[in-house]
């Protein structure tokens, strides 16, 4: 029964994570911080259909802001503007968590913040040098809300 599911998705939030159900950083859309607002990049945002864009600067793993799409609303494509002018205006905070949260403090966190995306990551102090975040992926309040529904 769907009721029973929900029940049992419900009660699965005290013991997975947001690592179970995150978008993978090989599956998410990002930008590179150094990206040019021109008809390329802004017809790519657009068609990605994503309302939150992470950007990441040199690599994937090192990511620095985050852009809406909805920030683009009065950006001309044909004046080229660097994407720093645009995320350094809306400066929108970044909300990190750790990859082991579980995802009812993570849905308690969401409800209480203005941002419906975390950045999920993992301390690596695996091998020799210093210990680094790593990121694992993203996670928005839909996909704790689906681990609710699509329970099985
Ligand atoms: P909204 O529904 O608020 O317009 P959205 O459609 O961009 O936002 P969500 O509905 O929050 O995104 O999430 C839907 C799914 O897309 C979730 O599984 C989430 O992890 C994933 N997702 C959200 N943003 C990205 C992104 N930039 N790249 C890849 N996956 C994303
Ligand atoms: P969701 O669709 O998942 O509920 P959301 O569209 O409300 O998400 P959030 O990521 O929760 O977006 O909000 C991020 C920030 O953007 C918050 O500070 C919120 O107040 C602001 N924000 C979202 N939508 C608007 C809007 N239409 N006008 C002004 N600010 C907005």
């Amino acid at each position: 029964k769907e009721e029973l599911n929900m029940i049992q998705g419900a009660l699965e939030l005290r013991t997975k994570t947001v690592e179970d159900v995150m978008t993978p950083v090989s599956n998410c859309f990002m930008i590179h911080s150094d990206a040019v607002l021109d008809f390329n990049t802004m017809s790519e945002i657009m068609k990605s259909g994503y309302t939150r864009i992470p950007v990441y600067e040199d690599e994937r793993s090192n990511i620095v802001n985050v852009l809406f799409a909805v920030d683009l609303t009065f950006v001309d494509p044909n004046d080229c503007i660097p994407l720093k002018t645009i995320t350094q205006f809306y400066n929108h905070p970044v909300h990190f968590v750790f990859h082991n949260t579980k995802l009812d403090s993570m849905l308690e966190e969401f409800k209480k913040g203005k941002s419906h995306l975390a950045i999920v990551q993992k301390l690596n102090n695996e091998g020799e040098g210093d210990p680094f975040y790593k990121v694992l992926g993203l996670i928005t309040l839909m996909d704790v809300i689906e681990k609710i529904i699509k329970s099985e």
